[in-house]
């Protein structure tokens, strides 16, 4: 038997294979096409698995271009968005033949333009527009309205269009929009379909072919019950209820939190309790840097002890990093915990492993599947 030295990310794959399922069957009954965003979690044996399902890869970096490619994603199923793409970058990109450029300025459509000239190519590309969408999430992750750096603004539009037309290395097939991440609310979405729809209008009407509409990714997870599924077909419907597009322009979405954010899980063990005047910590040998999302957004995330038992104290649970903010959650209700116990973070595996650094000079932290071994500590 493995002796699996906590702490370490055990990803669920019968999860991660059933909500695939789900995914696949909404995306076919609505005709939307999906990308996996490979920023939530670009672990390659959850890639794979993600790949064997069909969906095309939505990349915001060079290398994870490559680790799209690397792991079987076809350059045609392949578009990459950001908002500083280097030259070495593009280049690569364009060697990869991928699908689409989302292009977030005017600077860059030149850049790309004059790149693609210098191998030769033709680069398809789709305005990325900040359609001024308040998405309804915490502000860190908020990408949409007009005070964000991402997307062409509004008043760069007609710039963008006219450039376009002199371009001769660029072909424009649509349009991106990305308004943030952790949207519940579906009524965020029916606003941006409002605002498709009027960019989609904008564009046609001023000589712009419009064949593709990407609309980005953000749909969210229950954190509070990490048992619910995402339900991928109000998704979907939400959309299909408010665009108002001509017949055969293809929708894509590109989602990443919730394709695999429910199959992971952190273990952590209790290294020591301590008891302060108002509060009694659990000192736990996970970190900020193995998982940063607490620390980063503050963001909730459900804690069990994992041989369970009635909750009847109060923890906050932090790790040993040398910084305040070290803190997984506060006043949290558990089971009475001792030096030795296992608890484990729930709902870690979108923007958990991804985000692991060595601060403190720590052990990189590994992870486990359950198609490969059961959890035993
Ligand atoms: C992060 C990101 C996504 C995925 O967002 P989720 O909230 O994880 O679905 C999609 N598109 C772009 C451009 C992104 O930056």
């Amino acid at each position: 038997m493995l002796e699996m030295n906590t702490p370490f990310y055990y990803y669920n794959t019968d999860l991660l294979n059933s909500n695939l399922n789900n995914l696949v069957e909404a995306s076919k009954k609505y005709g939307i096409d999906v990308h996996y965003a490979l920023k939530a979690n670009y672990n390659e044996r959850i890639l794979n698995i993600i790949q064997s399902y069909g969906l095309g890869a939505d990349c915001v970096s060079g290398n994870e271009v490559k680790r799209a490619v690397s792991c079987g994603f076809e350059g045609k199923d392949i578009v990459f968005a950001g908002v500083g793409k280097s030259d070495r970058e593009i280049l690569d990109a364009l060697a990869s033949d991928i699908f689409c450029f989302h292009v977030e300025s005017v600077q860059e459509l030149e850049v790309i333009n004059e790149l693609a000239n210098s191998v030769n190519k033709v680069a398809r590309i789709a305005l990325r527009l900040n359609p001024n969408v308040e998405a309804e999430t915490i502000a860190q992750i908020t990408t949409g309205t007009s005070d964000n750096k991402f997307g062409v603004h509004h008043n760069d539009i007609e710039a963008a269009i006219s450039g376009l037309k002199s371009m001769e290395n660029v072909q424009f097939i649509g349009l991106h929009f990305h308004i943030g991440s952790q949207i519940t609310n579906m009524n965020v979405f029916a606003n941006l379909s409002k605002k498709v729809n009027y960019y989609y209008d904008y564009f046609t009407n001023n000589g712009c072919d419009v064949s593709y509409i990407n609309l980005g990714g953000g749909l969210g997870v229950n954190y509070y019950d990490p048992t619910e599924a995402p339900d991928f077909d109000a998704y979907f419907k939400v959309f299909r209820d408010h665009l108002n597009l001509a017949e055969g322009v293809n929708l894509h979405v590109e989602l990443g939190r919730s394709v695999v954010g429910q199959c992971g899980d952190l273990y952590t063990r209790v290294l020591y309790m301590k008891k302060a005047t108002h509060k009694e910590f659990a000192i736990v040998d996970a970190g900020m840097n193995d998982f940063m999302r607490p620390a980063l957004y503050k963001s909730y995330h459900k804690i069990e002890k994992y041989t369970g038992g009635e909750a009847t104290k109060q923890y906050d649970i932090v790790g040993p990093i040398c910084e305040s903010t070290d803190t997984f959650a506060k006043d949290v209700e558990l089971p009475e915990l001792r030096r030795g116990d296992v608890v484990v973070i729930k709902t870690v595996g979108a923007y958990g492993e991804v985000l692991a650094n060595r601060y403190n000079l720590r052990d990189d932290i590994r992870a486990y599947y359950s198609d490969e071994c059961l959890v035993e500590v």
